[in-house]
Formats: structure tokens, C-alpha cells, sequence
């Protein structure tokens, strides 16, 4: 069985900061609806923590799991505005993102903190989907495996057994939310770096996301590239008939 056979392709939706209830109640069911005809492809959403309560409830037994977009280094205690890893295992959340290039370009979230998120999410029973990426200035300078290499760094350094428990998402800056995304070989190359340091220490098991501008007219040559498991996708996971035909890509 080659690599490829053993990963099962898995595509994310990241709502970011959209929605109210009633949006989502239309999009969690038009999901819900579309999810069995989708195929062998895991499907999930992170949605904004006040409407996790309500994709779980929507979302129970369709096939669909769901997570958050962020979480809490800290277990618990004072830390006002937080929210922790087993309030989201209290959601029957399965994923949180960790590291998103909005949260480190806007929060100052550093690498070795985003390491702290993904343990704290391991912790608690769920599946970090740690984000990595360069911007364009660090992609035009020919910094993109050095950027990739730091980043890994702290997470590298846990090993094996807790690296085997992740998800990576390589998403360039320059390619989110920008229509830009990176050509199938381009990611490739970044997926095939990224990979060989996850083996590097063992790490074998692992499936790595591509992020930027994945839209159903794309997702199915980006598929294609060996390394590339699935994807993490931001504006195209509003609409569910686009998310579910990246999907079923
Ligand atoms: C993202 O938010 O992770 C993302 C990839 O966004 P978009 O698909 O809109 O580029």
C-alpha cells in the first residue's frame, strides 16, 4: 500500500469571523445534507467559539466533525478572554487550529507558542492542525524552507509521538484570502519539505493540509501532488456547495 492509500484526504472549513446563527443554521444543514454523497473524504469546520455549541448539535451524526480556530496554551485558571482545550472537548470538538497566519501576524503569536497550543490541545483529547507558512516578502526573498524550518522547530523538538497526533496545513500569507493560491507544484515542493522533517524524527503518520485560495476549480490538481492530504479552507467554506465540491475533488 503506498502512502498515498494511507492517508485519507481531509478538508477543513475555516469560517474566520463570519456568520450569526441563522447563516450558520442554513450552512450547517446544506452540509449536512451534501456530506454523504462527498465520498471517502474526511469533512470538518472550525467555527467561531460562540457557535461551536451549535455546529455540534447540528452536525451529530452526519459524518461532519467540527473544532475550534484557536485555543488556550493554559489548562485553566485566570485567563480572561481564553478559552481552553477541555472546554472544547466538552464540545465534542475533534480539531483546533493552531498558528494561523492571522493569529500570528495579528496576536504576535511566536512559534514556540503555537507549539504550547498544539500540546494543550493534545492534552485534551484533540487533533491540533498546526499552520505554517511564509509571506510573500519572506517567499520573494527565497526564505520559504527556512521560515518552514523555524516554525517547525519547537514542534519538531516533541517528538515523534506527539508530532504523529497532528496535522499540518502548509498556507503561504501571501495566498490567503487573496485568490493567489500557490501552483500544485509549488506546494508540493513546501509539502515535500515539510514532510521529509516530519520523517526526520519519525513522524510517518501525518497529513499535511494545503491552505490559500483553494476554490472547487483548483482543489482537484492540488489533490493530485503526492504530498498534499486535503486542505484548509477559509472563504470557500461559506458556501457549502462550493466546500463540499472542493470536497468531493
Ligand atoms: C484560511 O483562512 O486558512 C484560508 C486558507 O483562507 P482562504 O481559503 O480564504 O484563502
Amino acid at each position: 500500500m503506498d502512502t498515498l492509500q494511507r492517508r485519507k484526504r481531509l478538508v477543513i472549513g475555516n469560517w474566520k469571523m463570519h456568520g450569526n446563527q441563522a447563516s450558520n443554521a442554513t450552512l450547517l444543514e446544506e452540509l449536512r445534507a451534501g456530506a454523504a454523497s462527498v465520498g471517502a473524504c474526511d469533512i470538518a469546520i472550525c467555527a467561531p467559539f460562540p457557535y461551536i455549541g451549535q455546529a455540534s448539535a447540528s452536525l451529530q451524526g452526519s459524518g461532519i466533525t467540527w473544532g475550534a480556530q484557536d485555543v488556550s496554551p493554559h489548562a485553566q485558571g485566570a485567563y480572561t478572554g481564553e478559552v481552553s482545550a477541555s472546554m472544547l472537548a466538552d464540545f465534542a470538538c475533534t480539531w483546533s487550529l493552531v498558528g494561523h497566519s492571522e493569529r500570528r501576524a495579528m496576536h504576535g503569536e511566536t512559534d514556540k507558542l503555537v507549539a504550547d497550543k498544539a500540546v494543550a490541545a493534545l492534552s485534551a483529547g484533540l487533533t491540533p492542525v498546526v499552520c505554517v507558512g511564509e509571506t510573500q516578502s519572506e517567499q520573494e526573498s527565497g526564505h520559504t524552507s527556512d521560515v518552514i524550518a523555524r516554525q517547525l522547530a519547537p514542534l519538531i523538538a516533541l517528538g515523534a509521538q506527539q508530532v504523529n497526533r497532528m496535522v499540518f496545513a502548509y498556507e503561504p500569507v501571501w495566498a490567503i484570502g487573496t485568490g493567489l493560491s500557490a501552483t500544485p507544484e509549488q506546494a508540493q515542493e513546501v509539502h515535500a519539505f515539510v514532510r521529509k522533517r516530519l520523517e526526520s524524527i519519525g513522524a510517518s503518520q501525518v497529513r499535511i493540509l494545503y491552505g490559500g485560495s483553494v476554490k472547487p476549480d483548483n482543489a482537484a490538481n492540488l489533490f493530485a501532488m503526492p504530498d498534499i492530504d486535503g486542505a484548509l479552507v477559509g472563504g470557500a467554506s461559506l458556501k457549502a456547495q462550493d466546500f463540499l465540491r472542493i470536497a468531493a475533488a
